[in-house]
């Protein structure tokens, strides 16, 4: 059995949003058990958005949830911070309408986790464990969930780039696995689509400092990869993400070709759907820790 887990004490960061390009002040409170995670905005009266499959309301690009018309986007590397850490209840408080963007990564928020430490709370976190395949595709994409002993994401990329073509990693997710092999890895976009953002008035905070950004031909960051195949990783950690957004950690392997941020909420939704092919287990205490957060887990 797993028990869940918040914070042991606040956190603020201070960091741009992606969008806006204004400075984002976050706080990360502890929360009681049961309440999962759930954004404030400070700045819009403290409406309240609950970080769940009902609140999705925009896949492109991002994954941005909403509630009362009040909107918060670029959730996925955060949620997947606290999903890969076993951090289940926490307050984000916001003064802006996106969470910071820091370097493109997850591994800011990790960090800071980890000197935080997370705190013990009596009651057991239940897992949805996945009893038969459930398969989702649109176009050539594709993205399933099949029974697996603990929770294994394999995920395959393929561009027709010259920088990159095909991308594949299949991996366990531990604490471990995801503060050491998943969290570093940083958010990638084409030049062609900044530029179209940028002409819509978005990504007026996206630089080569938070995201990898490739030209027609290369990376425009030169050599400066955190991994050879950061790519992958980066589309894993989303996942990690997105996949939160169930409530319960999943029970099982998901496999996904060529999918995104709109797929990996169709599944959630097709998952939900489908009562039969899965049911609530609590979980043996199996799970790696990442190293400095052994002596709090
Ligand atoms: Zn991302």
């Amino acid at each position: 059995m797993r028990l869940q887990n918040t914070i042991s004490k606040e956190i603020i960061i201070t960091g741009k949003g992606l969008h806006t390009g204004n400075d984002i002040n976050m706080r990360l409170k502890p929360a009681p058990r049961d309440t999962g995670i759930i954004f404030i905005r400070t700045d819009k009266g403290n409406i309240r958005i609950k970080a769940g499959v009902a609140s999705v309301v925009d896949t492109t690009f991002a994954t941005t949830l909403a509630s009362e018309g009040v909107r918060v986007g670029t959730v996925e590397h955060l949620l997947a911070a606290f999903s890969g850490l076993n951090i289940d209840n926490v307050y984000v408080e916001l003064d802006g309408p996106e969470v910071p963007i820091m370097d493109g990564s997850a591994l800011p928020f990790v960090k800071r986790l980890i000197e935080t430490g997370v705190a013990k709370q009596a009651k057991a976190k239940s897992f949805l464990r996945i009893l038969e395949p459930i398969v989702v595709s649109e176009g050539p994409s594709q993205i399933a969930v099949t029974p697996y002993e603990g929770t294994r994401i394999t995920y395959r990329l393929f561009y027709t780039h010259p920088a990159f073509g095909e991308q594949k990693l299949g991996i366990d997710i531990t604490t471990m696995n995801f503060a050491r092999e998943l969290a570093p890895a940083r958010t990638f976009g084409f030049l062609r689509d900044v530029e179209m953002l940028r002409s819509k008035g978005l990504a007026k905070g996206g630089s080569l400092d938070n995201a990898i950004v490739l030209g027609e031909t290369e990376v425009l960051n030169g050599n400066r990869m955190r991994f050879k195949d950061e790519f992958v990783r980066h589309k894993i950690l989303d996942a990690v993400g997105d996949i939160s957004l169930v409530g319960y950690p999943i029970y099982g392997h998901i496999i996904a070709n060529k999918s995104g941020h709109t797929l990996h909420i169709k599944l959630l939704k097709k998952i939900l759907s489908c009562r039969d092919s899965w049911e609530f287990v609590s979980e043996p205490v199996t799970m790696q820790v990442a190293s400095g957060m052994a002596a709090q887990i």
